[in-house]
């Protein structure tokens, strides 16, 4: 089968072809309709984040995919179901551990899982792949076109949830949110926070940073969604709070290293910052003592988040089955075939006007 990889001592991906897989006991075969790119994949592309599957000299990229299944492979699914794939699993060699028992993989140190497409297993962007059923999360038929947008709105969701919990010891009233960057998961972010939702916090106002010029695509869409565009290059991170206001709950996915700091300093008293972006190594200065007392002397809380359970896809599906039907229609802006796969990364990274391309391998 046709499958899109990177290989060892290169940096970009290729199509090849791989041996079909065959679902072990417990699996069921896939049929892959979409992959997403995210800000990640490049980083694995870039092998700047992620790595191998032990043994092997290449990996099949994708984390986020929506695909049918084709063959239930006498488990409990059935066949024709519509699926989305988690990302974790148990290392090689481990049939489980204690975070997958316990239905939080998400939540795994390094040595307790492998990451499909990222750290240590082949990805999702190829015709078919297996899975063990309980990694595959039902969704409904018509999630085909935008279904593999479900697994970075979990990790969003996620977030949110980490976030909130660090606020729930005391009557937390949230009016404003930050995300901070324009890429696709601070669009998908931007518009769940954007939604009416009752068990969590609902903001009155929202923004979002960037780094563009007008026009601009992303740019369109943040107003579109009624909230305010904010460019670092005139409004640094830390002087949001005199510029707009000071916010709630701040949402970092530009992956910018200086923002968690910067970050306190957008916070109001009793605020929390959800941190998802994966930098690499990089030193700079900051003033730590001013920081720390920032912390201390306001009830301001940092918080990491990567991954997504079970739930929290749950959580996604019902965000994106609620979002404005011409959200994700502007969110994806190229569809390549697989043959094309590497035109699809580059348009990604490389052209303005793409905000989020996909690889399409079938539509039914
Ligand atoms: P992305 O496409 O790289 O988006 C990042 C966006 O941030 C870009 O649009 C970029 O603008 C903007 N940006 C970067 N530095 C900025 C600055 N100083 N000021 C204003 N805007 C800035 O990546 P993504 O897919 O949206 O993901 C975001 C990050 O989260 C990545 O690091 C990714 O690896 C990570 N991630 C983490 C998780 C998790 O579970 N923790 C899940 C998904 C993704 P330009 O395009 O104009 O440069
Ligand atoms: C993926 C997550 C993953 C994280 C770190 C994200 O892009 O969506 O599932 O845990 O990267 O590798
Ligand atoms: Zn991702």
């Amino acid at each position: 089968m046709k499958a899109v990889v990177i290989r060892e001592g290169e940096t970009d991906p290729r199509v090849t072809t791989v041996p079909d897989p065959e679902p072990d006991a417990g699996e069921a075969l896939v049929r892959t309709l979409r992959v997403g790119i995210d800000g990640t994949d490049h980083e694995v592309v870039e092998g700047a984040h992620g790595g191998y599957p032990e043994g092997e000299s290449y990996q099949i990229l994708g984390h986020e995919a929506v695909g049918v299944v084709v063959d239930a492979n006498g488990t409990d699914v059935e066949e024709g179901q519509l699926v989305v794939p988690t990302v974790r699993r148990p290392p090689l060699g481990q049939d489980s551990n204690t975070y997958f028992e316990r239905g939080e993989p998400d939540m795994a140190p390094d040595d307790a899982y492998v990451e499909r497409g990222i750290v240590g297993a082949h990805g999702y962007m190829c015709e078919f792949f297996t899975s063990p059923v309980e990694f595959l999360v039902p969704v409904p038929a018509s999630f085909a076109t935008y279904g593999f947008l479900v697994e970075p709105l979990s990790n969003a969701e996620k977030a949110l949830e980490h976030a909130i919990a660090t606020r729930s010891a005391f009557e937390w009233e949230p009016e404003a949110a930050f995300v901070l960057g324009n890429g696709p998961l601070g669009l998908l972010t931007l518009a769940m926070l954007e939604q009416e939702r009752g068990r969590y916090a609902t903001f009155s106002r929202t923004y979002c940073l960037g780094r563009r010029d007008r026009p601009d695509p992303t740019v369109d869409l943040i107003e579109r969604l009624e909230s305010t565009y904010v460019d670092s290059r005139e409004t640094p991170v830390a002087e949001m709070a005199s510029a707009y206001e000071p916010v709630d709950f701040v949402f970092e996915a530009t992956g910018y290293a200086r923002h968690p700091f910067e970050s306190i300093d957008a916070l109001a008293p009793n605020g929390v910052a959800a941190l998802l972006g994966i930098p690499e190594d990089w030193t700079f200065d900051v003033d730590g003592g001013r920081l720390h007392r920032e912390l201390v002397l306001r009830n301001k809380a940092l918080v990491g988040s990567v991954n997504s359970n079970v739930e929290q896809f749950e959580r996604a599906k019902r965000s994106l089955g609620a979002f404005p039907e011409w959200f994700p229609d502007a969110l994806v802006t190229g569809v390549y075939p697989p043959d094309s796969a590497a035109d699809a990364f580059a348009d990604d990274r490389g052209n303005e006007a793409a905000i989020k391309t996909v690889v399409e391998f079938a539509t039914r």
